[in-house]
């Protein structure tokens, strides 16, 4: 698009005002004076003066020849006009003078005034304000946004860029291959979409990119535009979002007309948060109008077009929780792609491409930095690479070497530890227990869900680590064995805290708060206490609003309290002993998952598996004769 040519010419209209302006003094000016006043009034005396016509600022009118001859001398009258048989026009300056009319009404001359036509600077002295006004305006505008004018406003701002403009391509991505992976395929539908088709299949109409900030979602975007061959819309959420209601909705309305003109296309559109939020959440006063009509539109214009024309839709979000559910539909953003912080492997890659223009030293070993960078997403690696380069340049060097990483490490680590991104190695070695011990008591367990990942890479600002389950099938109902042995796993952590370092941290209390709803539920809802019996002690809680003041909460006596305060107490004692047989009959497993969590920081289920078979309790323990039962204790 040619942003250029849709601002409104109000640079030609203004030329075309100074110009009128111009003109009209140019044109309306009274000629220079071919008499001088007092030869005006001579003549005047001596009754040589035909007509005159005054006006505010000359005096014009008709003087006979002879007269004429009289005050001037031959050549200047020879350069006047002749007007009429024997008079002369003449054009003098009006002087202040009270004797004018007098004298003219003496010499019996036909005298007149004018009125002046002065609509036009009338005109001028309203409108030219209000355009100057206008003008400094949209200068202003056009400073705020290099691209848009005054008539631009309901544009979209989109950058095109056009196969390799971006000098980005999937080479410059590193550790995230997964996500790499999806956008090639995502590439490839929009290349030969009747390869896929061909089945029946529909081709997805929009992939939302989601991870922590500094991952390399914008990276992988541009890269995508670099290797798509195919024109790439760019642009930011905020984009959009405007002061005027209306205009962000006109912006996406023209971004995918301009889109579809010329498929295939890729959209492409970053901090899709700013744009996207949920509708109808947040202070109600004010409201949210333009947001919320620049959101539908979105909506109504990624139905309203199919991929048949060949548009796909990207978006990059660091926080998809705030989305509105609608966005996330079948049919709108329908694959998710999610961008975790790079593993110990992935960190390494990433550090392989930021130092590829750097000369590094013979010493300098990537995988140790990678390992020393736990928490580290690829904006922090490229900035480490540079922060160290920057640091042998200022020492004189003549390479980059390994103590100006670590030195680089240490600056960099100072800043995200306060933003509690980055965990120490004796916090990284007791996050990488505790999960170890999640994981081994899960699969010790027939009735909890299989581990399908650890990981202890720090997510967020409350999860060090975690391990994900897979469940095996959905469940609207669960057994007193299975909540028994999903208590078991939640416990598992502190436990294998416990047996490892003799010591606990506070990192497991998340774990106890859901052991402990988990429990008082069994006891007070689910009648799943032996000496609570099964009345049901608690009802789902009420909305607040529906409960009367004053009356009491609860519906039970103190004793019964008490009790139920007991039976926890108890339930809780008896999943962390039994926990903790597991995982001392098994402690040659959780030491080396520990240490394989610590090597390499997210370990899948599979390979959990293999590592409990290799350390087979009942191998080891036959020595002891101290063969354990893993199965469910009740
Ligand atoms: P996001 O959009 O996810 O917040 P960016 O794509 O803007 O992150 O990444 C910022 C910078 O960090 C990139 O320009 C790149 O230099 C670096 N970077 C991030 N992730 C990677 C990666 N996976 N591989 C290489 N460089 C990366
Ligand atoms: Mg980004
Ligand atoms: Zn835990």
């Amino acid at each position: 698009m040619e942003p250029r040519q849709q601002t409104f010419s109000i640079w030609y209209f203004l030329a075309a005002l100074v110009g009128l302006l111009l003109l009209q003094s140019v044109l309306f000016r009274p000629h220079a004076e071919d008499l001088t006043y007092s030869d005006f009034k001579t003549l005047l005396g001596k009754g040589k003066v035909v007509e005159v016509t005054l006006d505010r600022q000359a005096i014009t009118g008709m003087v006979t020849a002879d007269g004429l001859e009289a005050v001037l001398p031959k050549e200047k009258i020879e350069g006047l006009e002749r007007y009429g048989k024997g008079a002369h026009r003449f054009v003098t300056a009006r002087v202040d003078d009270p004797s004018l009319v007098p004298a003219l009404e003496a010499a019996k001359v036909k005298f007149t005034g004018r009125v002046e036509n002065t609509w036009l600077s009338t005109l001028l002295s309203w409108v030219l304000p209000a355009v100057v006004f206008v003008g400094v305006w949209s200068l202003l505008m056009r400073r705020m946004n290099p691209t848009g004018g005054l008539m631009s406003i309901g544009k979209s701002r989109a950058k095109v860029y056009v196969e390799k403009s971006t000098g980005v391509t999937f080479d410059d991505v590193a550790g995230i291959d997964e996500a790499r992976a999806e956008l090639v395929e995502l590439v490839d539908f929009l290349k030969s979409p009747d390869r896929y088709r061909r089945l029946g299949g529909r081709i997805p109409k929009g992939a939302l990119l989601v991870g922590p900030p500094g991952t390399g979602k914008t990276l992988l975007a541009k890269a995508v535009a670099g290797e798509a061959g195919v024109p790439f819309f760019s642009l930011s959420g905020s984009d959009f979002v405007e002061m005027f209601v209306g205009v962000g909705a006109a912006r996406v309305r023209d971004l995918f007309e301009q889109a579809q003109a010329k498929a295939p296309t890729i959209i492409f559109i970053d901090e899709l948060d700013a744009l996207g939020k949920a509708r109808g959440v947040g202070p109600v006063v004010g409201g949210h109008d333009e947001r919320e009509q620049t959101l539908n539109q979105l909506l109504a214009e990624m139905d309203g077009f199919d991929t048949e024309k060949g548009v796909i839709i990207l978006a990059a979000t660091n926080r998809p929780e705030i989305l509105d559910p609608a966005l996330l539909r079948p049919g709108r953003f329908d694959r998710q792609i999610v961008i975790d912080r790079p593993d110990l492997k992935g960190r390494e890659k990433i550090l392989a491409v930021h130092t590829r223009g750097v000369t590094l030293a013979p010493s300098v070993d990537l995988g140790l930095i990678a390992a020393r960078t736990a928490g580290f997403v690829g904006a922090d690696l490229a900035n480490l690479v540079n922060e160290a380069a920057l640091g042998a340049a200022r020492g004189g060097k003549a390479t980059v070497e390994m103590e100006d990483f670590d030195a680089a490490i240490d600056r960099i680590v100072g800043g995200l530890e306060r933003k509690s991104r980055v965990i120490s190695p004796r916090e990284k070695e007791i996050v990488a227990y505790h999960e170890a011990g999640h994981a081994l008591v899960a699969e010790s367990r027939p009735h909890a869900d299989r581990v399908a990942k650890i990981s202890i890479i720090p997510r967020g600002v409350a999860a060090l680590g975690y391990t994900q389950q897979q469940p095996t099938e959905d469940r609207y109902l669960m057994t007193r064995a299975e909540l028994l042995d999903r208590l078991d796993v939640l416990l598992g952590g502190r436990v294998a805290e416990e047996i490892v370092f003799g010591d606990v941290s506070t990192g497991a209390q998340d774990d106890l708060q859901k052991a402990t709803d988990l429990v008082r539920h069994m006891v007070t809802r689910y009648g799943m206490s032996e000496t609570l019996g099964l009345a049901a002690l608690e009802g789902p809680r009420h909305p607040l609003f529906l409960q009367v003041p004053g009356a009491s909460a609860r519906e039970y006596s103190e004793r019964t309290a008490a009790a139920i305060d007991d039976e926890v107490q108890v339930l809780l004692q008896a999943a962390h002993d039994r926990a903790r047989e597991t995982l001392t009959a098994r402690r040659s497993a959780l030491e080396a998952l520990g240490k394989l969590l610590i090597d390499r920081e997210v370990v899948d289920g599979e390979n959990v598996r293999r590592l409990i078979a290799a350390h087979d309790p009942a191998r080891e323990s036959a020595d002891n004769l101290a063969c354990s039962d893993d199965g469910p204790t009740t």
